[in-house]
């Protein structure tokens, strides 16, 4: 087996924050009040993300050994994903100044679990990650059009660039490992983040596409020309591949970019419960750990789950990816 430097994701946030208490569904930054009422919520669900994530940690901690050397081993954490600087304006009355401080304080949060669950972890020597998460314009319309892309047609990659640019400058201020380029539903919003990316040359990003079918973006472009497209634009995109889709059209999507592109491939999909209008159909869910062999066989290297799926989840997955290292 090669060796593939393998990296297990967080799941769902606000799905988790639902499951704590919180009654996000009216919130139009779901889940960004928590953050600015209750933060130490927004830590433990992290936290208990990183824990699980990460591999030995359980067994070690449990048993109080002192040479789990390679626990944890580079985990990633997302913010809230709907959370811009404008949204914040918008819904929350802030300023600029508070928006872009609330950004900060949230990557803190996300550092400070890693941080607080490695000095727990005697022995860690491996950095956890934060990705700061870049989510798609159409989540701040709130009309279910982040699920089609049909906003692009009446943008300019100009003004797609001018909207995603504050909140992307105030991720990297904040000092986030990397960006979560995610949920990006066409091609024009993907060309225009990789040309952003190009105005912070330092930046790292890993870009996923969320999809219709087994071969399509939502917005309609071939997955598989999108991806070829975005990469040969941009040397800061460290990962492609796709979130937020229908678990079974992953490894078809993959299989249509093997070999095609020499990146790491990163996956997310949703819980399958979610339709494509954004709404709900529980009859749909898609354990997603029996699908890790064939998504690591397509190429699949960071591996996670995206909407509605849980902290039960991520660890059945990494038990899969432990197999694989
Ligand atoms: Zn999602």
């Amino acid at each position: 087996m090669e060796n593939r430097n393998f990296l297990v994701l967080d799941g769902g946030l606000g799905s988790a924050l639902i499951r704590a208490g919180f009654d996000i569904d009216e919130d139009p930054l779901w889940g960004g009040k928590v953050l600015i009422e209750n933060p130490d919520a927004v830590k433990t669900i992290h936290k208990r993300y990183v824990i699980l994530s990460g591999r030995k940690y359980e067994a070690n901690h449990i048993s109080g050994s002192l040479d789990c050397t390679l626990t944890l081993k580079q985990s990633a954490k997302k913010i809230i994903f709907t959370v811009t600087i404008e949204g914040l304006c918008q819904h929350y009355d802030l300023n600029q100044s508070e928006a872009v401080s609330l950004i900060y304080k949230a990557v803190k949060i996300a550092r400070d679990a890693c941080d607080e669950v490695s000095s727990t972890n005697v022995g860690c020597q491996e950095k956890l990650l934060v990705a700061g998460s870049v989510g798609p314009y159409g989540a701040c319309l709130h009309d279910r059009s982040e699920y089609t892309g049909d906003y692009v047609d009446s943008m300019t990659v100009q003004e797609l660039m001018d909207w995603h640019r504050p909140r992307i400058d105030a991720l990297l201020q904040a000092g986030v490992d990397m960006l979560a380029m995610e949920t990006i539903p066409a091609q024009k919003e993907a060309e225009a983040l990789v040309q952003l990316l190009k105005e912070f040359p330092s930046a790292k990003a890993w870009l996923t596409l969320s999809c219709r079918d087994g071969s399509h973006t939502c917005h309609g472009e071939m997955f598989s020309d999108v991806v070829q497209n975005v990469v040969r634009q941009s040397t800061q995109v460290v990962a492609v591949g796709v979130n937020c889709t229908f678990p079974l059209y992953v490894k078809p999507l993959l299989q249509s970019i093997k070999g095609k592109v020499d990146l790491p491939f990163v996956v997310y999909p949703n819980s399958g419960e979610m339709l494509k209008d954004g709404t709900m159909d529980s009859s749909r869910k898609v354990q997603l750990h029996s699908l890790v062999d064939g998504w690591i066989e397509a190429g699949a290297v960071w591996i996670g789950g995206c909407c509605l799926t849980k902290p039960e989840d991520i660890v059945k997955i990494r038990e899969v990816v432990d197999k694989h290292r």
